[in-house]
């Protein structure tokens, strides 16, 4: 069968088509087999839907949904440097694929290898979406239920502006390897205190772990009375084997990283 690419620029067209036709929707188009595409009658491609700029509201950062990783790098350097999707995004795949896969795609396809995911859910963003479904919700609640919104596109990732230092890591043998799992730490000082603490880790057999525990047991405490070592045994992370290694081998590994994330983090 050979599918029609339709690609729409207003949200009224959009949504129409998403109503009647229940296209494939197209993003970067890097986690589309080819045979989905085939039995497809219609792909929308929303390259053109404008989607494609990162900007702040004065409370949020707005990514825009068909950004992909090489211009939201590009476009948060501008308005935040040293973000800790910067971080993350520049490091992921290789530069043809940085320059393919949006945030759209990555963040309905969700890999267990994803880059993304980490920092998102670690800075608790949520998806603002458009069609069956429309508004925002939080990232962890649309990822956890994709049934409920089926016939919706993510029009833009929303994320908290909020200043914290950040300190990202994947698990690879080489750079452009899938990471076996990503670890992101975000922390914020008031003075002497760790007033804030966020982390999350994807890759894990639930795919990904926030680590809200661990955030509600600092959160307040001297930066110096932090036991970086009994924080990280204490750790609930579960892994599936994988080609790269044993679950319990990445079990390990995660508390490793954590540890060292922390104190790094504490460090500064
Ligand atoms: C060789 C290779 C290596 C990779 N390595 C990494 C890596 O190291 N780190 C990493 O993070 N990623 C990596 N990726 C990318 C990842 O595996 C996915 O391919 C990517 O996240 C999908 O994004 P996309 O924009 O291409 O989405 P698409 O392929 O276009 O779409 C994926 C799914 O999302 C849906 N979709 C697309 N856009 C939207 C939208 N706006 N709203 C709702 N649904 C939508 C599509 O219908 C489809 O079901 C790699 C990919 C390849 C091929």
């Amino acid at each position: 069968m050979s599918s029609k690419w339709l690609f729409p620029s207003e949200i009224d067209e959009l949504v129409g088509l998403l109503e009647r036709d229940n296209p494939l929707v197209h993003g970067g188009g890097t986690g589309i087999p080819r045979g989905r595409v085939r039995s497809s009658e219609v792909v929308v491609d929303l390259g053109r839907m404008g989607w494609d700029r990162c900007y702040e509201d004065g409370k949020d950062i707005l990514l825009g949904a068909t950004c992909s990783f090489s211009r939201t790098v590009e476009e948060l350097s501008r308005i935040r440097p040293g973000h800790i999707l910067v971080s993350a995004l520049s490091q992921a795949a290789s530069t043809p694929l940085r320059n393919r896969i949006t945030l759209g795609g990555s963040v309905a396809f969700f890999p267990l290898w994803s880059d993304l995911m980490g920092p998102l859910l670690a800075l608790g963003a949520s998806v603002d979406l458009v069609g069956t479904v429309s508004g925002r919700y939080p990232i962890d609640h649309f990822v956890s239920n994709r049934g409920l919104f089926r016939g919706s596109v993510i029009r833009s990732i929303v994320v908290p502006d909020v200043p914290m230092d950040g300190w990202y890591y994947r698990e690879v043998r080489v750079g452009f390897d899938y990471p076996g799992f990503t670890m992101t730490l975000l922390a914020q000082r008031d003075g002497e205190v760790l007033a804030d603490f966020r982390g999350a880790c994807v890759g894990t057999k639930e795919r990904f772990k926030v680590f809200n525990d661990v955030s509600e047991s600092l959160k307040g405490i001297r930066y110096g009375d932090v036991d970086v070592n009994a924080v990280a045994e204490k750790l609930d992370l579960d892994f599936p084997d994988k080609k790269s290694g044993s679950g319990e081998y990445f079990g390990q590994v995660a508390k490793v990283w954590f540890e060292r994330g922390l104190a790094e983090l504490l460090e500064r």
